[in-house]
């Protein structure tokens, strides 16, 4: 991204101040422009009334406002999803998807919001069942990129008019979208940095999970870091050879290494982790599975979300009966691991990982 202008979205109150002094500025801007951006939700540099004309101008030529670009758009009636197809401005594609949990109790004035980012363009870990990884890695996103979808989502609410009193549009984040976010571990800390500031977004920490495929020694350096984000763990295989099977990167790091670092995580920030598993038929369905899944889950103290697989065009795998979804949750709770068997949003909206994104690069090099 060396050929356009920093996203003014990537910068943190500390970073603005030194960009702002470095200019000759007011280092004592960073707040009022920060208060823009996120408060009043300003877009563009113009709005900000109480910055002098040359200011403005000067932070124009220096920063891009350019929000992304709605390439495509995709919803279903009865569904609470909603997919977003982001351009940005090197043309790379991305998604963001935005799911609304139904009310938990009728006190509840609106239904809660999730927003799931992506943090790089393609993957480079090759699970063989992801739509997100099929064609590879393209690149990272930088911390502007990743923001300017939460700013998106923020606009697109607002124009809705579903905009409620405060300012947080969303009650949740997940950085489940495309991409490793702890192969991309500064861009996606910034960028949650300024999602989590009171300067910035102010989304508690403890409503930003992350997930991850497993990358050991970044699991590792988060257990250190003083922001108490959750972690969410894609495991998908329970024994090393089947996870191996479906994710390369158990190779790299076999769960020998994985479970002690999701423990040492779990137990410095003493919060429960979540083990992310997804059902694929005849791959990691037995009852077998679900037993050792199981030990790992209570090894963690840990909750544990089965996701029935969500076909992926080109890719042979399938989702197991209901009958069999059921009997691998009852193995948990027979073993009083804490479990829920999602049920499955936004099927018919192409809603995991990737696919989006790759039915339009389909359509494009078509
Ligand atoms: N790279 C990170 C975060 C993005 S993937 C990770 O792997 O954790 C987000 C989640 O979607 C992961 O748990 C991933 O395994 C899951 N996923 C990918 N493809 C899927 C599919 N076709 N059906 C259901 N879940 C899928
Ligand atoms: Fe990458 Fe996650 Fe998809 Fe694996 S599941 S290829 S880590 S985005």
């Amino acid at each position: 991204m060396e050929n356009f202008r920093p996203l003014i979205f990537s910068e943190t109150k500390e970073t603005l101040a030194a960009a702002l002094e470095a200019q000759g500025e007011k280092a004592f801007r960073a707040a009022q422009i920060l208060d823009w951006i996120y408060k009043k939700r300003a877009s563009s540099f113009e709005e900000m009334t109480n910055l002098p004309a040359g200011t403005r101008a000067r932070l124009a030529e220096i920063y891009d406002f350019a929000p992304a670009e709605l390439v495509a758009k995709s919803e279903q009636a009865g569904d609470a999803t909603e997919k977003f197809l982001l351009r940005m401005r090197d043309g790379a594609l991305v998604e963001c998807v935005v799911l609304r949990a139904p009310q938990e109790n009728a006190a509840e004035a609106r239904s809660r919001k999730t927003v799931c980012i992506s943090t790089q363009v393609g993957c480079a870990q090759g699970c063989r069942f992801c739509a997100s990884g099929l064609s590879g890695w393209k690149r990272n996103l930088d911390a502007g990129e990743i923001v300017a979808q939460l700013m998106f989502v923020c606009r697109e609410c607002a124009d809705k008019g579903t905009r409620e009193t405060g300012f947080t549009d969303f009650d949740n984040i997940v950085v489940m979208g495309m991409g490793e976010p702890l192969m991309n571990c500064e861009a996606t800390m910034r960028a949650l940095r300024i999602a989590n500031a009171s300067w910035g977004l102010g989304v508690g920490a403890r409503r930003i999970t992350i997930s991850t495929s497993g990358v050991v020694p970044k699991i590792r350096e988060l257990a250190d870091d003083p922001m108490q984000f959750r972690l969410a763990i894609s495991l998908h295989g329970a024994t090393d050879e089947v996870r191996s099977r479906i994710m390369p990167v158990n190779r790299k790091y076999p769960l020998a290494q994985l479970i002690p670092a999701a423990k040492e995580f779990s137990e410095k920030h003493g919060r429960m982790i979540t083990l992310e598993f997804i059902l694929i038929e005849d791959v990691n369905d037995s009852l077998e599975q679900a037993r050792k899944l199981a030990e790992i889950a209570r090894e963690l103290h840990a909750h544990v979300n089965l996701i029935p697989y969500n076909a992926v065009e080109g890719l042979p795998w399938k989702r197991p009966s209901g009958n069999r979804q059921m009997q691998f949750l009852k193995v948990l709770q027979e073993r009083r691991v804490p479990a829920t068997l999602r049920r499955e949003k936004g099927a018919g909206i192409d809603a995991a990982c990737g696919q989006l994104r790759l039915r339009n690069i389909d359509k494009e090099t078509a």
